[in-house]
């Protein structure tokens, strides 16, 4: 029982954590998820879905009357594995690999960018974590769920979160990694665009924590967000 309802009755917890490119929400999302056995609500994995099969089909991702019918019918699935991992499917195609690529990283941020797309995304990320989630972003605590149980800002430097993008992508083995610099130019220009943008841009919502993780390990991180949940269970 908590304040008078049962927990069928209780709403859904949703913890939200938004954030720039590489400051770790993902790995923080999955570990705090499966701490919490909420599922986790990757929502940068749909935009990146999105600009992946307009590139499939020919759609330009400047199009934005195109990409909102494509969004329509995107017929995306979350999978969570044993281990917490989760992947990434449309249709019965796996694409968890093909929608990490810079170049779906780019267009990820061109597309995400029309606020056609963001409408029609709205209800389906909503949908998605209606049961209760983890969910990471740009405009979770802003936008998409307002009255989140708990909201989380995790940031870090940017040559911090360069690196940290380099170390991914040479740990799933890609053999073409640019320098850290290189990296960086190419998420503070991904960060710009988000944060600029006039559609639900990259922001810290006000009742949010921020939490600079630069000189903290993930689980470091993941046992302060904890510590703060269980402090304040109802948010
Ligand atoms: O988080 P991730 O790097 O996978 O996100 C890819 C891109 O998707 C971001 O650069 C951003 O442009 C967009 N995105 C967004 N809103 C979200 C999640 C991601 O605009 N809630």
């Amino acid at each position: 029982m908590r304040g008078g309802l049962t927990d069928a009755e209780q709403p859904a917890r949703v913890v939200v954590i938004d954030g720039p490119a590489g400051a770790g929400k993902s790995t923080i999302a999955r570990t705090l998820a499966q701490r919490l056995g909420l599922t986790m609500l990757d929502t940068g994995a749909i935009y990146r879905t999105l600009a992946l099969v307009a590139s499939r089909v020919g759609v330009s991702w400047d199009d934005a009357a195109g990409l909102a019918t494509l969004c329509r019918g995107l017929p995306i699935r979350f999978e969570t594995l044993a281990d917490g991992a989760q992947r990434v499917l449309l249709g019965d195609e796996d694409v968890s690999e093909a929608i990490r690529t810079p170049q779906i990283s780019a267009g990820a941020s061109v597309v995400s960018a029309h606020t056609a797309v963001r409408e029609e995304l709205l209800a389906v990320q909503r949908a998605l974590g209606a049961q209760g989630c983890v969910a990471e972003g740009r405009d979770m605590g802003t936008v998409v769920f307002p009255d989140a149980t708990h909201k989380f800002f995790v940031t870090a430097s940017p040559q911090v979160r360069a690196t940290r993008r380099r170390d991914e992508r040479l740990a799933r083995g890609d053999r073409d990694v640019p320098s850290v610099d290189d990296v960086r130019r190419a998420i503070e220009e991904r960060d710009m665009r988000d944060s600029t943008r006039q559609a639900s841009p990259l922001a810290q919502a006000d009742d949010a924590v921020r939490v600079d993780t630069s000189n903290m390990a993930p689980d470091a991180v993941v046992d302060h967000l904890l510590t703060l949940i269980e402090a304040a269970p109802e948010g």
